[in-house]
């Protein structure tokens, strides 16, 4: 078996009504969950792998690690996807590697901090369709900044600059039109990594959820029903795992993230991938930080490792079953990079 094109996958999830979590990934212990939360929820699944995790576990590595993963379980549709590619080039470096799907983000410029023009997008994400399509690779792009920064990513927005880089309903209609491609990631108030809000309640004191425009989803799906939408950004960073970090040395006073229900009604109204890295993050620290704490004797990585690898396995069973992803797993027939290609090749 072999990994399936990305756009099958969200496909299928749009047929079944579902969601898809696309969970970041930098090592084996991360896959290795990934893959038993899968197994365990029979559920299809996207790894993801931003430039940086790439960087960090040096290409080939993440490669023979996914190639692992898909033969020991067949059965599970898995695609591999790269996160905020920067430009053609960090593109074509994935599709080479054996990636089934690459995102070109092209509402930021490559240093993947400035804003780039709405024509420079179209121009930038068009390239990369024609680049990935005669290949069977699936193209996501962006419309619109994301706050906050993620392996370098994220103009670093406030949050009332937020409000004015939210995707904007009528022109991506225009640009899914414009650039052909398979997946759309909007920009809808949500921002990367764990402080996702920085609003407080006057009278508590407590910190809020971040302010979502869930309308802008709405909007989008009326507009176009069959186009699979992307939300950036949506770990909910639980907060018994901030609790559990902070209660065994940790810092992370305010750290909070994307209530579950918001990203059920997207799924309601055309968003078919959720990604997901903040989430196993915290589960990873916390276990660690908990063996460090409680067993300060233990020196055998395998010790923190494994706890770690069962915590972030259930953080991730817990998503595919909010998301609806569990239990499809063997809905359909796994389809190939060749496959694909000739259905883009029959569009063209
Ligand atoms: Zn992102």
């Amino acid at each position: 078996m072999a990994l399936v094109p990305m756009r099958q996958i969200l496909d299928e999830a749009a047929r079944g009504g579902y969601g898809v979590g696309a969970f970041n990934v930098n090592n084996m212990e991360q896959i290795q969950a990934i893959m038993e939360a899968a197994v365990e929820t029979h559920s299809p699944v996207i790894i993801q792998a931003s430039r940086g995790a790439l960087q960090y576990s040096k290409l080939i590595y993440l490669k023979k690690l996914m190639e692992a993963a898909v033969e020991e379980c067949p059965q599970i549709p898995v695609a591999l996807h790269l996160d905020h590619g920067n430009g053609p080039e960090a593109c074509r470096t994935a599709i080479e590697l054996g990636f089934t799907s690459v995102m070109m983000d092209g509402s930021l410029d490559e240093t993947g901090k400035v804003p780039n023009s709405y024509e420079q997008n179209v121009s930038v994400t068009r390239q990369v369709v024609e680049l990935a399509h005669p290949f069977g690779v699936t193209v996501e792009g962006e419309l619109g900044c994301l706050g906050g920064i993620e392996d370098g990513q994220g103009a670093g927005l406030s949050d009332s600059e937020m409000q004015e880089h939210l995707t904007d309903p009528v022109q991506a209609e225009d640009f899914v039109a414009k650039t052909g491609l398979d997946a759309l990631a909007v920009a809808i108030g949500t921002s990367h990594g764990a402080y996702k809000s920085g609003i407080k309640d006057p009278k508590t004191g407590k910190i809020l959820p971040p302010k979502l425009a869930m309308e802008r989803i709405h909007q989008i799906h009326a507009k176009m029903p069959t186009c699979h939408m992307v939300m950036h950004g949506s770990s909910s960073v639980p907060q018994e795992l901030v609790e559990m970090i902070n209660k065994y040395g940790g810092r992370m006073p305010g750290a909070f993230g994307i209530p579950l229900p918001e990203i059920q009604d997207g799924i309601k109204h055309g968003v078919r991938k959720i990604n997901v890295d903040t989430d196993s993050r915290l589960a990873m620290t916390a276990a660690i930080r908990k063996v460090f704490t409680e067993q300060p004797e233990k020196f055998d990585p395998r010790d923190y490792l494994r706890p770690a690898r069962e915590m972030m396995k259930q953080v991730y069973v817990a998503r595919m079953k909010t998301f609806g992803q569990a239990g499809h797993a063997t809905d359909y027939r796994q389809m190939t990079l060749a496959d694909m290609k000739e259905i883009y090749a029959a569009q063209a």
